[in-house]
This record gives structure tokens, sequence and C-alpha cells, in this order.
């Protein structure tokens, strides 16, 4: 790839075919994918579903502009208030964009409210938010900022977990308190219920908005649409990408009625986001995640898989220090080397992907069966003994 700017590590493997959760490479070779496009391919490879939606669509229309009414959209926006808290939403193409639009109604909520000085908004330090300008200065990594400055303004952060220091940073100027449900670059960090119910509590108490990213953890990736929905809580703005477009760029923000109000025509726009193509994949992506027992299945799946990898701890605990996540969300924080497990993993020819903080993510399809979920534990367990 030597005329491909060089902003990855990669490997040196090329796959040319994909099938549910299996990839094939150029030569010849079957991989168990639990990396899946990073939470991407929520269907797995190829549905049969969405190659027959975006087959049919393609010969009938691709794109035409915002400036014009869009079927497809008004039915994936129907469904997606249908199926949620949001009343609203707004298509975008990808996760970076979706949070950078949540920031800006946030702010535009306050203004259009005449608190011109509420536009600040609080983030935990060392998130992921996305790439651009914005997002990387919410998320506030050490690596994605240096030599990106001079800084975009108005984001302010605490520590993981630190309650004293997310009060104390909360001030009259904060609009919106920004997270990851569930951290993914991050670690697969799961914020518990308890402190999800209580953040609400504390944004209302201060009225402040609440913004859940959900780009990585939504889409039924935990079990329930959203990662939220545990905790018995509403957001006032979510960002989702990833999952909802099935490996079709494809982004959105969802909102409540009170906070799109200072939307007006005109205050945003996107020349792609929700064309005709991309929404037909994302209405053939909710029609089969949103069937009967769909959901229900990825928890039972979840719960499967991470109680076969906790008996796995229990008996490596030298080699796997934690098993972190919830539903198909799953995080292996280990105590040996990340990138030699991710290597010996990748010999037995199962794909997985790092995080921060020492883990390994492991992101099947939502469609995987508890015997491609046994392979995999087989192959986990025999890479860990060999750390003895
Ligand atoms: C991946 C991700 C993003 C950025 O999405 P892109 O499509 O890469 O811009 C934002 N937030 C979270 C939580 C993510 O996991």
């Amino acid at each position: 790839m030597k005329s491909v700017l060089n902003t990855y590590n990669r490997r040196n493997i090329q796959f040319v075919r994909g099938k549910g959760s299996y990839l094939y490479s150029s030569n010849g070779k079957k991989y168990l994918d639990f990396v899946q496009g990073i939470a991407v391919n929520s269907l797995g490879h190829c549905h049969p579903n969405l190659v027959k939606a975006i087959n049919k669509q393609s010969k009938k229309l691709w794109h035409v502009s915002n400036v014009f009414k869009i079927q497809e959209q008004e039915k994936l926006a129907t469904r997606l208030t249908k199926a949620t808290f949001a009343d609203f939403v707004a298509f975008q193409n990808s996760g970076a964009e979706a949070t950078e639009l949540a920031i800006k109604i946030a702010r535009k909520y306050h203004y259009a409210k005449g608190h011109k000085n509420k536009n600040r908004i609080l983030c935990i330090q060392n998130s992921f938010h996305g790439r651009t300008l914005a997002t990387i200065f919410a998320s506030n990594n050490k690596n994605s900022v240096e030599g990106f400055g001079p800084k975009v303004e108005g984001f302010d952060h605490f520590e993981f977990g630190d309650h004293k220091e997310l009060e104390k940073k909360i001030t009259k100027k904060t609009a919106a308190i920004m997270i990851e449900t569930i951290l993914g670059e991050g670690g697969i960090k799961v914020i518990p219920d308890v402190c999800l119910k209580g953040l609400r509590k504390l944004c209302d108490k201060k009225n402040i908005l609440l913004i859940l990213d959900e780009v990585q953890c939504g889409i039924g990736r935990t079990g329930k649409f959203f990662a939220f929905e545990y905790a018995g809580i509403k957001p006032d703005i979510v960002p989702i990408a990833k999952g909802i477009g099935g490996g079709f760029p494809l982004g959105a923000c969802l909102m409540s009625k009170k906070v799109a109000k200072g939307m007006t025509p005109g205050s945003h726009g996107s020349t792609f986001g929700g064309n005709p193509l991309a929404m037909t994949v994302g209405n053939a992506v909710l029609e089969t995640l949103l069937t009967k027992n769909f959901l229900k299945n990825v928890e039972t799946k979840g719960n499967y898989f991470q109680n076969k990898l906790k008996l796995i701890q229990l008996m490596y605990p030298n080699v796997i220090e934690e098993v972190r996540g919830r539903g198909l969300l799953i995080g292996l924080k280990l105590c040996v080397s990340q990138p030699k497990f991710i290597e010996l993993l990748l010999k037995e020819k199962l794909l997985v992907v790092k995080a921060a903080d020492n883990v390994v993510r492991i992101l099947p399809p939502l469609t995987v069966s508890n015997q491609e979920i046994d392979i995999a534990i087989e192959i986990i367990k025999k890479v860990c003994k060999s750390f003895k």
C-alpha cells in the first residue's frame, strides 16, 4: 500500500471474501472474524437480507440531495424513533460526524434559549469520539491530539470513575456531559447502571444535557438496542454509526423533541448524509435486528460467551486479569503482552482487535452461533495455555 498515507500499522493479510462470521484471505485461509470491522458488520459479512436490499436499491436510486424529500430516510428515522427514546434523527456518514453534530445540537439548544455562554462539553479523559478536530480534543488522547493544535476550545475533562472531579468540573458554562456508555477504544470500560442513573439526575439538577455516544456500544451490540437501556434512563442526544450500516458508512444523531428545537432549517446539513442507498441498508439492518427475540438472543449469547471466558480467566489468572463488557461487546484485560496474545490468536485463525488498557476486544457479529463461540473459546484456551 505504497501510495496510501501511512496512518495505520497494517497486517500483511488481505481478505477477498466474507460470509457471516468468517473471512477468507487471498492465500485461501479461513478466519473466524471477531472484529467485524470494529463492530461495524453487525449482521456479519454479506448478510443475505442486506445483499438483497442493496442490489435492489442500486438499480433504483443511489443519491439525491437533501433539498428533496427522501422516502427511505423518513422510513429509517421513523423506525429509529419508534424503537428508542428519540423524537428526531439527523443522518450523517460516520461516527465522528455524528458525535460532532451532537456537540453542535447541545450548544445550539442553550444558545436558542438565550444562554449564549453555556457551551462547554464535559468529557471523560482518554475516551474516543472520533478523529475530526473537535472530536479529538473532546476525546483528549495524547497521541491523537499531538501536533494538531491549536486546541479546539470548549471541552473539559474528568478521569473515568472520578465522581468528585466530574461534579467539580461542572460550571455555569457547561452545556452537556458527553460520554460513551461503554468506553470501547478505551478498553471496554462499562459505566455501571447506578452511575448512569446518577448522571441523569445530576444533569437534570444542573440543567445540562446528557449525550451518550453509542457509536460502538449501540444498535444491539449489548443485547439492548442501546446500552443505556439497562440503566432505565433517557439521554438527550445519542450519536450512532458503526453497527447501523452493517458495513455501509452510515452515522446519525438521535435526539429528544426538547433538544431539537434549536436546530432550524439551514443550521446543519450533509451532502451524503441520508442518501437512499445508505438508508436502504440501514432499514434492512433494522428489519433484521428488530425481529422478535433477536436482541434477547444477543444478550443470551453474550452471557454464554462471557461465562465461558470467565472460566478461562479462573484457569489462567496469570494471563487474563478480567473479563469485561456487556452482551457481545467483550474485553479481556490481560496480564500478558497484548500484541503477543493477538498474534497467537491470529495464528489460530481467530481475529480480535486491541483496545487501550492492555485489553483485547472481542466483537463477534450479532448473528454469531454458539458453535462459533465454542470454536473461539477453544482457541483462546489454547493460547492462554501456551503462556504458562
Ligand atoms: C468508532 C467510534 C467513533 C468514530 O466513528 P468514525 O466512524 O470512525 O468516525 C466515535 N465514537 C465511538 C464511541 C466510536 O467507537
